[in-house]
């Protein structure tokens, strides 16, 4: 993994994915199509190459193997020559933490010696992974972490399925040959929702979350997956119509003032056109209900006149507003809004009629928590610098 790291650019959509000469090509996070295309290329016969994309689909996503010789059903040359052309590889696990509260926080090294973060959090009848979509963001929302850091590139599908498998990995999740089949899912959900922006990434979030669904293997149903975007309006139907997972929305502000502020791509797609293309959401994706994600500003976002706004804008909409406590991080401008103050913002949408869960902050004393990610990568470089120091470096 000592490549140099890949050229910084803001342009999200052109960064070429560059396979190491004469390396091997990593099966994880190929559609069912790309698969198969890549076995024919490596000389799988055209007839026979529908039925191998099924067994190593099986062996791969279902059964969690990594090696081929493992593949048990496939003849020992065809094994050979799989592992001649391919790898099956998911990102390298540089520290694991683990919260008091039971939260888990993986940062993963992807290719170019980048650092991801995923979260796993531990509930009492499921388990929610967060994952990464993108090293750091090209949008600059003012009150999260991440959005202080550039956009270092997109994650690929491999990368983003690989973050799934690292966790099952970890939870020692995967099925056993021969054991009887166990239906309780430690990663029972999946949202999207770490570092990144993910309809800036569209195709590879898209793919990705195909491998994720796919009854053959993972097999996550797509009510289970929850992509929260900033509002990116133009990604939105397409979201319904080619992923059909749940939607979330930073929406954080009632007032395109505020919002400009907060989330500054509303100068592009204002309150009113986000709105708009909402409306649509749950009819394309044959959904319930939109979340939409409310950070708690201490005399920003946090008045009543904010939460009464806020009913009557998204009225109409099938929706459940989920409050965020602000999570602070170093240099932060913004504090969180006192607890009563929530919970009188919560009432008024309660009274609404909507479900206003207060989303309680996890992972806390591990810097887990939403809008959090980065801080360790930072602060664990940061020591490393001062062992440097210290040492005379
Ligand atoms: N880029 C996507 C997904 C990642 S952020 C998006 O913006 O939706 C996931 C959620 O955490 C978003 O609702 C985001 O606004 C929120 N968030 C970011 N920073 C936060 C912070 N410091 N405290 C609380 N929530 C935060
Ligand atoms: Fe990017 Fe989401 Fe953070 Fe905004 S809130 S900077 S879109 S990760």
């Amino acid at each position: 993994m000592n490549t140099p790291s890949a050229p910084i650019t803001q342009d999200v959509h052109t960064i070429p994915r560059k396979l190491p000469e004469g390396g091997k090509v990593n099966l994880v996070g190929l559609t069912r199509e790309q698969l198969r295309d890549a076995l024919i290329e490596a000389g799988t016969p055209e007839k026979q190459a529908k039925m191998r994309v099924g067994q190593i689909w099986q062996w791969v996503y279902h059964w969690g193997v990594r090696d081929f010789a493992q593949m048990t059903n496939l003849a020992k040359d065809y094994r050979a020559l799989l592992d001649e052309k391919f790898d099956i590889s998911v990102p390298e696990v540089v520290t694991r933490q683990v919260s008091m509260d039971g939260t888990r926080k993986y940062l993963l090294r992807i290719a170019g010696g980048h650092e991801v973060e995923v979260v796993y959090i531990p509930e009492e009848n499921r388990g929610t992974l967060c994952i990464s979509s993108q090293v750091g963001c090209t949008l600059t929302c003012s009150f999260c972490h991440t959005g202080t850091q550039k956009l270092v590139r997109n994650l690929t599908a491999g990368e983003i399925v690989g973050q799934v498998m690292v966790a099952r990995d970890d939870l020692d999740e995967w099925p056993q040959q021969g054991a009887p089949k166990d239906e309780t899912r430690l990663v029972s959900n999946v949202v999207l929702m770490g570092m990144g922006e993910p309809l800036y990434n569209f195709d590879n979030v898209r793919d990705a979350m195909k491998v994720v669904m796919d009854g053959e293997g993972i097999s996550l149903s797509r009510r289970r997956i929850t992509l929260s975007t900033s509002g990116i309006v133009p990604e939105i139907a397409k979201t319904a119509e080619e992923i059909g997972c749940l939607l979330a929305i930073s929406f954080h502000a009632t007032t395109d003032e505020v919002r400009d502020k907060l989330v500054p791509v509303n100068k592009k797609w204002n309150i009113e056109t986000l709105l708009n293309t909402l409306r649509d959401y749950p009819r394309l994706s044959n959904s319930e209900r939109i979340t939409f994600e409310y950070v708690m500003l201490k005399d920003v976002n946090d008045s009543d006149a904010d939460a009464k706004r806020l009913v009557k804008l998204i009225r109409g909409i099938p929706a459940k507003i989920n409050l965020i406590p602000f999570n602070e991080w170093p240099g932060a401008p913004y504090q969180r809004s006192d607890w009563e103050r929530i919970e009188a913002f919560a009432d008024i949408i309660y009274k609404a009629g909507y479900a206003s869960p207060i989303r309680t902050p996890r992972g806390e004393d591990i810097m887990a928590a939403c809008g959090q990610l980065k801080s360790a990568t930072e602060r664990a470089r940061k020591s490393k610098a001062q062992i440097a120091s210290e040492a005379g470096l």
